[in-house]
């Protein structure tokens, strides 16, 4: 890949990215929470859920990319206030979308990640403003991106100054009808060993079905993701937005003992199963 000077993996050690105590590439981050935030309650409650969990982080939209103009749009400051409290509640660091330049500086007041969703992965005048930010940065592969465009992006943010950039798969637009997106694990280990920079996956969007959402998260794992992030709601029945991809917290807890319980099985087998590891054992 041409032109990464900044982001390219070359001899550079892995980048371990922070965000209060979670750590992207070092731990397997968990992220969680609502696709919106709707109210005070849904949001505390989903915060106190996925906690107890186990989730390192709390996600929900304050401002929602929607297809129709018509559709919920988010709450946005009155949102990231509520952010603000579920963070003081459960002592989880806030991760939440800003579409538009002129709210990065406000909203960085608030939130401790900015994300830039896939429909916004090209907006080169936002790419530069959150690179002028003292916030990481989770930046959402685009649905119609090839690897190198993805890499591209994450390398206007770099060259800006901001080093904190995490990467994250969250399915590709493909002829299948039966997902609401093609979830491209190969794109895991592929950002990884092309870039420094921490890779997580997005089974939500990336797969559109709760049946799918267990089976992709392991599979994540076992590709190599540095983290999760998951939409998970009290009722989802009654979610606002992507309300059939909204994972009840029981459900959420189980996928997080599940694919906590395989990073630990994949790290010691490649401990102990690699070539080189394997050729000590054999000569002792
Ligand atoms: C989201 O995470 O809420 C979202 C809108 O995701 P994406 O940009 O991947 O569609
Ligand atoms: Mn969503």
């Amino acid at each position: 890949m041409t032109n990464l000077k900044l982001v390219s993996r070359n001899d550079r050690p892995s980048t371990i990215v922070h965000v209060g105590s979670a750590a992207f590439g070092e731990d397997l981050v968990i992220i969680a929470g609502p696709c919106s935030v709707e109210t005070e309650k849904q949001t505390i409650a989903a915060a106190v859920a996925v906690k107890e969990a186990g989730a390192n982080m709390l996600r929900g939209g304050a401002f929602k990319p929607r297809t129709s103009p018509y559709a919920f749009q988010g709450l946005g400051l009155k949102a990231l206030k509520i952010l603000a409290m579920a963070r003081q509640e459960t002592g989880l660091p806030i991760v939440t979308e800003v579409l538009d330049t002129r709210d990065v500086s406000w909203i960085s007041e608030y939130a401790d990640m900015l994300q830039v969703g896939a429909r916004n992965m090209q907006n080169f005048s936002l790419l530069k403003e959150v690179g002028k930010s003292k916030r990481p940065v989770l930046l959402k592969r685009g649905m119609f991106s090839t690897i190198e465009e993805w890499l591209n992006c994450a390398e206007y943010i770099l060259n800006e100054g901001n080093p904190d950039v995490v990467l994250c798969e969250r399915g590709i637009r493909t002829f299948e009808t039966y997902t609401r997106n093609t979830l491209d694990l190969s794109a895991i280990p592929a950002a990884k060993e092309s870039t420094h920079l921490p890779v997580i996956s997005d089974p939500t969007h990336g797969t559109g079905r709760i049946s799918l959402i267990e089976p992709m998260s392991l599979a994540s794992v076992a590709a190599g993701t540095d983290g999760l992030i998951l939409e998970v709601h009290p009722n989802p029945k009654e979610a606002l937005s992507d309300k059939d991809q909204a994972l009840l917290p029981d459900q959420f807890e189980t996928i997080v003992r599940k694919c906590r319980a395989l990073r630990s099985a994949c790290i010691s087998i490649h401990a102990n199963m690699s070539p080189a590891a394997t050729s000590a054992k054999a000569t002792s």
